[in-house]
């Protein structure tokens, strides 16, 4: 119900009950009047008519009272009129006449007790009074009833009854009542029209206030008042649109601010809720950028932004794939769920990969089979979504998202942009760990082969040693070097001796097991450590094969040129040898000067006597 409804309702209810307070009072006041006014005249007429009978009976003229009596009945308002005869009279002077005679009992108990009796019997039709007095004897200067009558003074001679209408009164109370209701009625209509010319602009002035407040409340701050009011609330209403203008500029500025700092899905025009959610959502992400850069690895990185996009956003199949941006070679780094997709080909051919080749989103509800490396297969209702995260101005990670329906996709491709906000957060630590990493791994490798060098080795050993000596499994050591090197300078310059020597080291890395060590220990001089050595022959073995590898090889040397160039081996077996590796290594050299000093383009497996030969 309106409020001006409820105005008029309850000011038509305070005048119905005040209209019905007035309407009881009044009939009550009618009632009343009309009866204490019968009972007023009944007393008159019973002195009167007394009075009257009095006279004729002094008179002698009794005979004549009926006329007296008809007279009297024939006033106004006075129904009926009649006198009984009381049994001390009916003794004197004989039996009464039939007309004064008691009719009813009330004339009898009026004449038994000597009490005034009253009765009012009304109906929707009429009301009538019925008073019945009794006459007593008395003694004073007017009635000298004892001179007449053997009575006593107090004893009952006869009494009067009278029969009054008052409807006439009741009948004008209920004018008067019919009177009050239509003036009520009008009135209530004045207030009507009142109400509607004084109170409405006030109380359109209160709705348009309730459907402001309610629309600031939900952050539309552009419902301002409107009223035609010149008054105080006239002087409420420029208030509140100057105070409404402010509160829309500021929070249409914060969420704009704030929109910078974050990529935001518009939801609602509710600014205010608006501002609160990206508030949360930059807090958040500092939360987790302050987390991914105290974290030691890329992985642990990938780990941290996977529980964002499963935990937080409910996907449950995605894949993280790295590329490098040198090699431009792509790694599966982390996968969630079981599905993905895409063609194995991507990881040998990045550029196959649609979101990487062009910067952009991929999604597969936008055209179907938009990515041909997306290999669902015939009747495969999966569904994608592909985001490339830029990484020093270069795809450095595509997040690959399946979805097992449209609808899937449909609902969750909402979170893309609170999804990339992390991911662009994560790619610049990511980026930083990888530099960090090539940084680690170029102090550690020989950047012309490309082999681990010396300062690995020196890692790798103390690594290495307990975990051998734990294991009980032992390693060969072979100690590598170039024979007549400096021949290959001295004759074909540097260049072309840097050439033999990659040459060299590719031949000696490609012909190992994947887990054994190459190392360039110096100059033209590698360490290889070979895992897993079954026995002395096999090792021997081993390095003759190296040996006879690069005897082999007929190295290009350009100009239509090539070159031959054999190495010297010397074995060592840890811990067979020795328990130390660093000795084990020492013993390997000793090998090598034996291979050397005997010939060259040999392999010599240590042995006792070379230490003594040595005279180490
Ligand atoms: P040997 O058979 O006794 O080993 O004879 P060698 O000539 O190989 O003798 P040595 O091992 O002493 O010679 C090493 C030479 O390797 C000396 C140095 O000029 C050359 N060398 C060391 N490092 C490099 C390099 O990185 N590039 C080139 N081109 N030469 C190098
Ligand atoms: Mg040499
Ligand atoms: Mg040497």
């Amino acid at each position: 119900m309106s409020i001006k409804n409820k105005i008029l309702s309850r000011v038509g209810l305070m005048f119905i009950i005040a209209t019905a307070a007035i309407i009881t009072i009044v009939s009550i006041n009618f009632r009343e009047y009309g009866i204490g006014a019968a009972e007023d005249k009944a007393s008159i007429i019973a002195e009167l008519v007394k009075n009257g009978l009095t006279a004729h009976m002094v008179n002698g003229t009794m005979d004549s009272r009926d006329t007296f009596l008809d007279g009297i009945s024939r006033l106004k308002d006075v129904e009926a009129l009649w006198v009984v005869r009381g049994d001390s009279v009916s003794s004197q002077y004989g039996p009464p006449r039939a007309s004064e005679v008691p009719r009813d009992d009330i004339d009898r108990l009026v004449l038994k007790d000597g009490e005034i009796i009253e009765k009012l019997d009304e109906s929707s039709t009429g009301a009538k009074l019925r008073v019945t007095i009794p006459y007593k004897a008395t003694t004073n200067e007017i009635a000298k009833c004892l001179d007449c009558h053997d009575s006593q003074v107090g004893d009952i001679l006869g009494a009067i009854s009278m029969e009054f209408d008052i409807k006439s009164i009741r009948d004008e109370g209920l004018n008067t009542i019919i009177k009050i209701i239509l003036t009520v009625l009008v009135a209530i209509f004045l207030i009507i029209i009142l109400t509607n010319r004084i109170i409405n602009p006030y109380l359109e002035l209160f709705e348009s206030l309730k459907n402001s407040l309610s629309g600031a409340s939900k952050g539309d701050f552009s419902k301002s008042l409107q009223s035609s009011l010149q008054d105080e609330a006239g002087e409420m209403v420029k208030c509140y649109d100057q105070f409404l203008k402010k509160l829309d500029n500021i929070f249409g500025q914060i969420d704009k601010k704030l929109r910078f700092f974050v990529s935001y899905a518009d939801r609602s025009s509710d600014t205010m809720q608006e501002s609160t959610e990206i508030v949360t959502e930059i807090s958040n992400i500092y939360q987790f950028k302050k987390a991914i850069e105290q974290d030691v690895s890329k992985d642990d990185i990938y780990k941290r932004l996977a529980y964002i996009i499963k935990e937080k956003f409910m996907i449950e199949n995605f894949t993280f794939v790295e590329i490098e941006s040198d090699t431009l070679i792509a790694r599966n780094v982390f996968q969630e769920g079981k599905l993905f997709m895409c063609d194995n080909k991507i990881f040998g051919e990045i550029e196959r990969c649609r979101a990487k080749r062009t910067g952009n989103k991929v999604m597969s509800s936008d055209f179907h089979s938009i990515c041909p490396s997306f290999s669902c297969g015939e009747d495969c209702d999966k569904e994608h979504i592909c985001i490339p995260i830029s990484m020093s101005g270069q795809i450095g990670i595509v997040i690959n998202m399946v979805f097992e329906s449209e609808e899937e996709l449909e609902e969750k491709k909402g979170h893309i942009p609170y999804i990339l906000n992390y991911a662009n957060e994560a790619a610049p630590v990511l980026e930083t760990k990888r530099l960090m990493q090539m940084l680690k791994e170029s102090s550690l490798k020989d950047a012309m082969t490309g082999l681990y060098n010396r300062r690995f080795l020196d890692e790798y050993v103390e690594k290495l040693q307990p975990q051998i000596l734990r294991q009980k499994s032992s390693v060969a050591i072979f100690m590598v070097d170039m024979d007549h090197f400096k021949m290959v300078n001295d004759t074909y310059g540097h260049d072309v001796g840097d050439t033999v020597l990659k040459e060299l080291s590719k031949i000696l890395a490609d012909n190992v097991r994947e887990g054994d060590l190459v190392v360039r220990y110096g100059g033209e001089e590698f360490i290889i450590i070979a895992h897993n050595i079954e026995d002395e022959e096999n090792t021997i073995s081993l390095a003759e094969k190296l040996r006879s590898k690069v005897e082999e090889k007929s190295i290009d040397i350009g100009n239509s040129k090539t070159l031959k160039k054999t190495i010297s081996i010397g074995i060592s077996l840890f811990p067979k040898d020795n328990n130390s590796i660093w000795q084990a290594i020492k013993y390997a050299d000793l090998a090598l000067y034996e291979a050397k000093t005997s010939g060259r383009n040999r392999v010599v497996r240590y042995y006792e006597e070379l230490k003594e030969k040595s005279g180490y």
